[in-house]
């Protein structure tokens, strides 16, 4: 997609630290963080919604989820965390790329 950010940031058209990344997704930190750790885990492939995604997408999020214990430590996060998947309008998504919110480094309030 060739106005989205998170692409631009895929392609390193514009610069972002990249705490992990694989063939299939990377981890950048959000710009905006809303806990002392706030990353962005995000798949290579560009997609919008839960309900976009092709088999290989449904792939990509299980390795996702099955990866991000395995790097926690380096992430700073290793004492639990939040993960956040923001959907559509009424979920408040801002970026149309999916992307997971993984939030930690410090004890989080309850809902
Ligand atoms: P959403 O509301 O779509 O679930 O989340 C989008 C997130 O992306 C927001 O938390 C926002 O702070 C973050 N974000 C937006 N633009 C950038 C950017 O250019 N760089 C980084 N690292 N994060 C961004
Ligand atoms: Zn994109």
């Amino acid at each position: 997609m060739d106005n989205c950010i998170f692409c631009k940031i895929r392609d390193e058209i514009i610069n972002s630290k990249k705490y992990y990344e694989d063939d299939d997704f990377f981890v950048i930190a959000d710009i905006s963080p809303k806990a002392k750790k706030h990353y962005l885990m995000i798949p290579k492939n560009h997609y919008k919604l839960l309900e976009d995604q092709i088999e290989n997408d449904i792939k990509v999020l299980g390795k996702m989820l099955n990866t991000l214990p395995k790097i926690s430590k380096q992430l700073g996060i290793e004492g639990g965390y939040r993960i956040i998947i923001n959907q559509g309008e009424n979920g408040g998504q801002e970026v149309p790329h999916l992307h997971i919110h993984v939030l930690g480094g410090e004890k989080l309030k309850n809902f």
